[in-house]
């Protein structure tokens, strides 16, 4: 049987992947769109304010919208893990997921967005889940009425800690350095926001926990600070930690491609989305772009969708 050959795949359905999928569908190509999260990172955060045409928009619901999109213009969609991605002799992409499928492309589109970055303190890995968490959205809801810490001095830690405020009784933010650095708008509405104490100039040096449920208890801290209505303390009493310290390239995978990245491990592209490999487009969080957003990754995803055409119309001439 003659193996099936995809004009296009993009491997990542977040707003980057789902982006370049819709527009490489509506060039007519024959684009299958492979992600093990459908909507990708935007669909953990509560709300988006700075979506163009949306002045205010769940994260889950412009996920689903971005990816319906896609699927309207005839994208296939497979919710696998890409484990492996080779270029062929024949100039073909060979992709492999963890369900033991491979897919054969003309062209590529990485579009892996990035994960968690680890805190790196004792501590974290065993109390994962039992107190120490990652998405405000995902997890906030377990800790109504309890208190919670936030380490991060990024916009998610300005972000998230207001959500999260929603549910405890109070949130800690703790900022490695002097200031918290979210968008302007995010930090004004923590400033005003009583239930939540910001500690500037504090670093997390280990996560305790115990107890007969073995979750987490306490922070240890490099300074003392005073939890509300307390004496100022270096072991600082949590029911909950949120560790937003930002993001690391999924770019592992595309190792045997021989992509260029930059030492944070992000592909290199140009203004239009294109890699230092022929036929290898990137876009969105996975990229070496310095402002990463859901709009700036769908930007990404358009260019690199209009280049992968570009690439397919030369090679017919
Ligand atoms: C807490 C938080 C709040 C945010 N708030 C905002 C905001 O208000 N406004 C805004 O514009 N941006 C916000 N962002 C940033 C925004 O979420 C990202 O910039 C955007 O989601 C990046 O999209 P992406 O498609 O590049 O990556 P992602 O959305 O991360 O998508 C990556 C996709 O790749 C898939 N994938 C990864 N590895 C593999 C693999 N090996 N095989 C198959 N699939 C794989 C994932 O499952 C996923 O589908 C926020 C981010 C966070 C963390």
């Amino acid at each position: 049987m003659a193996e099936s050959i995809y004009d296009v795949l993009v491997v990542g359905a977040g707003c980057a992947g789902s982006a370049a999928a819709m527009y490489a569908g509506r060039f007519g190509l024959k684009v299958a769109m492979i992600g093990e999260m459908p909507g990708g990172t935007i669909t953990q955060t509560h709300v988006v304010e700075n979506y163009p045409g949306f002045e205010t928009i769940t994260g889950l619901e412009l996920g689903e919208r971005l990816l319906n999109h896609a699927k309207a213009y005839g994208v296939e969609v497979k919710m696998e893990k890409v484990v492996d991605a080779a270029k062929r002799q024949d100039l073909l992409f060979s992709i492999t997921t963890d369900s033991k499928e491979v897919y054969v492309s003309r062209t590529l589109i990485a579009a892996t967005g990035a994960e968690w970055k680890k805190l790196g303190a004792p501590g974290e890995k065993e109390y994962t889940n039992k107190g120490v968490h990652y998405c405000a959205l995902c997890d906030g809801s377990f800790y109504k009425n309890k208190v919670i810490a936030v380490i991060g001095s990024g916009d998610s830690a300005a972000k998230e800690s207001q959500l999260l405020a929603e549910y405890g009784s109070h949130v800690y933010v703790f900022v490695r350095g002097d200031a918290l650095h979210g968008e302007p708008i995010n930090n004004a509405r923590v400033a005003v926001n009583k239930k939540i104490t910001v500690f500037t100039n504090v670093q997390v040096k280990e996560i305790v926990g115990g107890g007969e449920k073995k979750k987490v208890t306490h922070l240890k801290l490099s300074k003392s600070c005073a939890p509300s209505g307390s004496k100022p303390t270096d072991l600082f009493p949590v029911d909950a930690v949120f560790v937003l310290i930002g993001h690391s390239a999924v770019s592992a995978w595309t190792k045997e491609l021989g992509v260029s990245l930059n030492a944070k491990g992000e592909i290199a592209i140009d203004r239009l989305s294109r890699t230092n490999v022929s036929g290898l487009f990137a876009a969105g969080d996975v990229t070496d772009t310095e402002f990463k957003q859901a709009i700036t990754g769908a930007a990404e995803g358009v260019s690199a969708a209009y280049s992968a055409y570009s690439y397919l119309q030369k090679g017919k001439k």
